[in-house]
């Protein structure tokens, strides 16, 4: 809905392009003398009043020559099939005056960081902030609409060209009023856009679903370059959109029949060489395209709303392992099991993962929550902070994945009460030739041990980073050098040949990969 007038988005954007065209303004003199000849007086008298009324409407009156008027904005963030109704409006505006459009979709790279340092509703704020510049940077009926927690999708109105060049000016443009520094509550904050683009002209089909769909490919594209990245939409990219599609279609078979299940991946205590737990790793074991990894599947998975299921799906699956585990006399710990920050904003979450150990008799201290560093600085969002309470206080484990890629602080960490952090992979590799890394493990090390927090070394590739690792005191290690992610099945052959080491021994084993 448009902010205060009641009209829908799509109509609004219709009468403005009215009173864009020339030729029919050109013709409104004739149809008021029209009127005035013919004696209808009170039909004149409207004609006369409603013209400057529109005008101002539309915001065209007293406006210095030359000066761009901000886009039309869609406050109210709109479900996929609003949008795409909206995209597939302006396409038949395009057909009917011989114009062109494209789709932008943007994504706040770092909308997280202020939400973290200084809560949700700062960085609500800065998010209204950030669509209310993108919206000034638009031109008169482009339409700039909200989707979610830190996107914002535009459609260009009918124009003449929507080639690279120009719509790069525009994502140019729109990248500049983002950067600008926001200063709310007196403070300064920067936020960087990444931009996924789809031109009429490269759009797969010549439809709203597929020109968002390309939009969004192009956004997955560029968020997976970095920061500030613009990917425009090409026919290479393609095969990839199909695939998602295809896939989409195919979630809901796949969980129901187990295709989607998870491999699982060692953790051994670095001193002793025994199991500290294994890792649950989700793959998909799709019968034509072979064995998927969490990267071709997931964000297709969320986009579906299947976050909920696919968790349940590996949590069975972790539970029945320690169940078997047991049941084979092989000791495991615990079983980690990764939570996205949609499955921990979903408000059963915690009820549901209780539920289901409870069904399997299991003690819960056997499983560890894997929550991304991310998700701590999220604590001011009160649907994942009861989760997270809710998980802690019926005895579960937390394990902070990924550590060192956000920005949370070991103290923040404490706070929240984790039991073992960790170390990202980026601080692994190399560690046994790069002293400033070993440096940083140091201090991590020594910080979590004096907060009495566990810690892993991710991502251990190599014989030098373990024995590095090892010697540094560092008391969890995981990673393809101890093991790679393997499925259930092979599991149990690869404890039973695990021998317990000596420091010593470790130090010189060899990597031992199963899939
Ligand atoms: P993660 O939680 O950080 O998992 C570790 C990833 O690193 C896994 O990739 C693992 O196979 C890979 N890895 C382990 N050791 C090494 C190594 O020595 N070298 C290298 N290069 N890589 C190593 P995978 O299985 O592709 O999973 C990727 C991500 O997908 C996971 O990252 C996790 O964030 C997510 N994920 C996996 N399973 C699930 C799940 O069941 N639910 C959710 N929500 N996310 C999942
Ligand atoms: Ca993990
Ligand atoms: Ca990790």
């Amino acid at each position: 809905m448009s902010h205060g007038t009641g009209i829908g988005p799509t109509s609004l954007a219709r009468l403005r392009a009215a009173l864009r065209n020339v030729e029919w303004l050109l013709l409104y003199p004739v149809l008021v003398t029209g009127a005035w000849l013919l004696g209808l007086e009170a039909l004149t008298m409207a004609l006369v009043i409603l013209l400057p009324v529109l005008l101002a409407l539309d915001g065209r009156l007293g406006r210095r020559p030359g000066a761009q008027s901000a886009s039309h904005l869609v406050v109210q963030p709109l479900d996929r099939l609003a949008l795409q109704r909206i995209v597939d409006d302006t396409l038949a505006d395009c057909t009917r005056r011989d114009r062109t459009t494209a789709v932008l979709h943007a994504q706040i790279d770092d909308l997280h960081i202020a939400d973290g340092e200084w809560g949700t509703e700062i960085s609500e704020k800065v998010m209204d902030r950030v669509i209310q510049r993108i919206t000034t940077a638009m031109r008169g009926a482009d339409i700039v609409m909200r989707t979610g927690y830190d996107g914002a999708v535009v459609v260009l109105a009918p124009t003449r060209r929507a080639d690279l060049d120009v719509v790069m000016s525009i994502v140019d443009r729109i990248q500049a009023a983002v950067a600008q520094p926001i200063s709310i509550e007196g403070r300064s904050i920067r936020v960087h856009a990444c931009i996924g683009i789809c031109s009429e002209g490269m759009a797969p089909a010549r439809s709203g679903a597929a020109m968002l769909a390309a939009a969004d490919c192009a956004l997955r594209m560029a968020r997976q370059q970095g920061n500030d990245a613009i990917r425009a939409f090409n026919p290479d990219m393609q095969a990839q959109v199909e695939t998602d599609h295809r896939l989409a279609l195919q979630i809901d078979d796949a969980l129901e029949s187990g295709q989607i299940r998870p491999w699982f991946q060692p953790q051994i205590n670095a001193l002793t060489g025994c199991i500290a737990g294994f890792e649950a790793l989700v793959r998909w074991h799709h019968p034509d395209l072979g064995i998927l990894s969490p990267a071709q599947f997931l964000p297709t998975i969320h986009s579906a709303g299947k976050s909920a299921e696919l968790g349940e799906q590996v949590l069975k699956a972790s539970l029945d392992a320690l169940t078997a585990w047991d049941a084979a006399g092989i000791d495991v710990p615990c079983v980690g099991v990764n939570v996205s920050l949609e499955q921990l904003a979903d408000p059963r979450m915690a009820e549901r993962v209780i539920w289901q150990l409870d069904r399997h008799d299991m003690e819960p201290g056997r499983l560890a929550i894997e929550i991304l560093e991310t998700v701590t600085l999220r604590d001011a969002d009160e649907a994942i902070m009861r989760n997270v309470m809710a998980l802690r206080k019926a005895g579960f484990r937390l394990d902070l994945d990924d550590f060192g890629t956000g920005a949370a602080s070991i103290a923040h960490i404490a706070k929240f009460g984790v039991h073992r952090i960790k170390i990202d992979r980026s601080f692994v590799a190399g560690i046994d030739s790069d002293p400033t890394k070993q440096e940083i493990v140091r201090a991590i090390l020594g910080l979590a041990e004096s907060l009495s927090i566990e810690t892993l070394a991710e991502g251990v590739e190599t014989p030098e980073e373990k024995a590095t690792l090892v010697e540094m005191g560092c008391p969890h290690l995981q990673g393809d050098g101890i093991a790679r992610p393997m499925p259930f099945e092979k599991t149990t052959a690869w404890a039973r040949a695990l021998q317990p080491h000596s420091n010593a021994a470790l130090r010189n084993m060899h990597p031992q990969g199963t899939a």
